[in-house]
């Protein structure tokens, strides 16, 4: 099982090249796709979910070309988008029951049984008669994650769908998706560090429409082996930092500024020389396309 993504571009009518010659193999499991905000994410999940076409490029999934069969990847196809509407009133079973009836499962009893096992999967069971518009922000990507599952799916998209949730409902989250990945494809895109670290066996990088790092996590983080440093400085001397280091990140921290720099070469200066994370690897990244982030 695998999804082949070939030098695929986008630029949108306002001229942003929103995807920019984006080439990607993922196999299945979870594979988180990391990026900025604007970075492309959207765009590629929802070309991916057949419902935009790209400029260029093609994208096959166990050979079957996408944008040529689209009918039958959607029929493949899970999709947890962004945004999704809910109706307020509607009940979850009763939500469920009518898209798995407009997925195709046409036997009422069928139904039942199905809708039934979707709702203890994500547990929801208990709240199954509430309406829609009373669950809390983890419930509703939970019950978005119930949608996607209808006809067994074997690619499965979720577009940042952990924003906005709390510690605990983001943990069940994970929980939830890390025991649907493993007989399917997962994509994940997130802008979020710690869903890709949590969760996802590969991953890539997008910034700016362009394909920045793909491979799996430790890859990424080895690559950094004796690379990153760290220091605390005062917020006004940044900018003489910037000049003269490659700072990747920097956090605020009770009025001082707490600076990662990457540096093939040892450092002096007060630099101390740290272990490598997921999130130095992204900031590494992005920072070739867009100013140091400011945590
Ligand atoms: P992400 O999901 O990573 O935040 P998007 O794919 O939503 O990124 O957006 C990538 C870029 O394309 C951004 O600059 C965004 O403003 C632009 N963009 C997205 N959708 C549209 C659209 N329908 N029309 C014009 N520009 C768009």
């Amino acid at each position: 099982m695998e999804l082949k993504i070939q030098n695929l571009s986008k630029a949108y009518s306002n001229g942003v090249q929103a995807l920019n010659n984006i080439s990607l193999t993922i196999p299945r499991g979870m594979f988180g796709l990391l990026g900025p905000n604007g970075a492309g994410k959207s765009t590629l999940m929802r070309t991916i979910a057949t419902l935009q076409d790209a400029d260029n490029g093609s994208i096959s999934l166990d050979g079957i070309d996408i944008s040529e069969n689209k009918q039958t990847i959607r029929e493949r196809l899970g999709y947890l988008p962004q945004d999704f509407g809910l109706y307020p009133r509607i009940n979850a079973e009763l939500m469920l029951d009518h898209i798995a009836q407009m997925k195709g499962v046409i036997k009422k009893g069928d139904r039942k049984n199905l809708v039934a096992s979707l709702l203890q999967k994500v547990n929801l069971y208990q709240h199954r008669k509430k309406g829609l518009g009373t669950y809390s922000g983890g419930m509703r990507q939970r019950f978005g994650i119930a949608q996607a599952l209808i006809g067994n799916p074997s690619l499965i998209i979720v577009d940042e769908p952990t924003a906005g949730l709390d510690p605990s409902e983001r943990n069940r989250f994970y929980n939830l998706l890390s025991e649907i990945g493993e007989n399917t494809i997962v994509i994940l895109s997130t802008h979020i560090v710690e869903d890709v670290s949590t969760l996802c066996s590969r991953m890539a990088i997008i910034c700016a429409g362009e394909l920045m790092m793909e491979g799996k996590p430790k890859d990424g983080i080895d690559q950094l082996k004796d690379k990153i440093y760290k220091k605390a400085i005062q917020k006004e001397s940044l900018d003489s930092y910037k000049k003269e280091y490659q700072v990747i990140s920097t956090k605020l921290v009770e009025g001082e500024l707490n600076l990662r720099v990457e540096s093939d070469t040892s450092l002096g200066n007060g630099f101390e020389p740290v272990s490598a994370d997921l999130e130095d690897v992204y900031f590494s990244h992005i920072a070739k396309k867009v100013d140091p982030i400011t945590l």
